[in-house]
């Protein structure tokens, strides 16, 4: 264990005027119908052990992307919904395949099940090319849209990745696709090798409740349950399990809450432009920027003294970009003002192009 190099999450820092733009979180209340049901679970609802397949979740999933409950499985947010794909469907004798830049949990999970990792570069543009993908690795892995670059693929390219790789997994981690991709699920009846993997803690706003789920063949649902049941067979508590069936049955509070989420994106990324950034196109809840001559450590810093939180990744290729989830409208003013006083001063030395 001492030769891991385990993830580091997003920092969660006690301040009370914070603009936290570091974890790509909601900056809205989740339904109100979720908080009902986190308010009226009864006592025995914490007495006894929760329903351990999660029965009415799957279903309600189930139903919303029409397939059967043996398609869905259910986890403590996607993050273990994927550490288990990763034990159970992409260990293999030949490598497993996902972006250059990518979330940085997947080498983590590599290196904790000894899975051997194939790393496929970005285009230019820090696109994901599927032709790039070869055709002898053991599975692919790849965020739609990607992280941290926000970037989408349309889902003709995913259909034909999964095609073209019909004797693998092919896992799309789709924990962004609400705000603005078209989800794979469509096509979990049609690839028996399709594994589509979503979240509630982004466009639902439940970060802090831990669900996640997969969409799949029915075998590749099996063998996520042998993991699961070899591994804790409770990963979803009662109060947890309630609370996202209730998410499901307020399309309208999830509508709307995407809609907000997507225009205050656009004109972020809008005003940012107009401050001589490059913004990559995002399809997220979050947009991938580089500032002026590439200067993004000297800025996240300016913005952290000031309370706004920002996620830098000292990786190459992307150290000159800073991450910035979308947060309200009145965060985002907050955030747009440091930056122009940022650039106003920088804009008597050298970080100014
Ligand atoms: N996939 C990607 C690409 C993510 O950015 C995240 C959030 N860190 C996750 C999965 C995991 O999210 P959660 O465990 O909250 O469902």
């Amino acid at each position: 264990m001492r030769g891991l190099s385990p993830y580091v999450p997003g920092e969660q820092p006690r301040h009370p005027r914070l603009v936290k733009l570091n974890t790509n979180e909601s900056p809205y209340a989740p339904s109100p119908r979720v908080l009902e049901a986190v308010a009226s679970a009864g006592a025995d609802a914490l007495r006894r052990y929760p329903d351990p397949s999660s029965t009415a979740l799957r279903e309600t999933i189930a139903g919303h992307f029409a397939l059967a409950p043996e398609q869905v499985f259910v986890g403590n947010g996607s993050d273990e919904v994927l550490a288990h794909a990763f034990l159970g469907l992409l260990k293999h004798p030949r490598p497993l395949a996902f972006p250059d830049i990518s979330y940085s949990f997947y080498p983590v999970w590599c290196g904790l099940y000894a899975i051997e990792a194939l790393r496929v570069p970005l285009d230019a543009a820090l696109a994901i090319d599927v032709d790039a993908f070869p055709s002898d690795c053991g599975g692919i892995i790849l965020p739609n849209p990607n992280a941290p670059t926000g970037r989408l693929l349309p889902l003709a390219e995913i259909e034909r990745l999964v095609a073209a790789h019909g004797d693998c997994v092919v896992v799309v981690d789709e924990a962004y696709i609400d705000f603005g991709g078209v989800s794979a699920a469509a096509l979990v009846g049609l690839y028996p090798n399709l594994l589509v993997v979503q979240t509630l803690s982004k466009s639902r706003a439940l970060a802090g409740l831990r669900v996640g789920y997969a969409l799949g063949d029915t075998g590749l649902i099996e063998g996520l349950n042998r993991v699961k049941d070899s591994f804790n067979s409770y990963p979803l508590d009662a109060i947890a399990q309630r609370a996202a069936v209730a998410s499901f049955e307020d399309r309208e509070w999830f509508d709307d809450c995407c809609r907000r989420v997507v225009a205050t994106r656009d004109r972020v990324t809008a005003a940012l432009e107009a401050l001589g950034f490059s913004v990559l196109p995002s399809a997220a809840n979050f947009v991938f920027a580089r500032p002026p001559a590439g200067a993004a450590a000297a800025l996240f810093a300016a913005l952290r003294a000031e309370g706004i939180i920002a996620r830098h990744f000292d990786r190459p290729r992307i150290s000159e970009y800073l991450r910035i989830s979308v947060g309200t409208e009145e965060e985002m003013d907050r955030l747009l003002a440091a930056v122009q006083a940022w650039c106003e001063m920088a804009g008597g030395t050298a970080a100014r192009p």
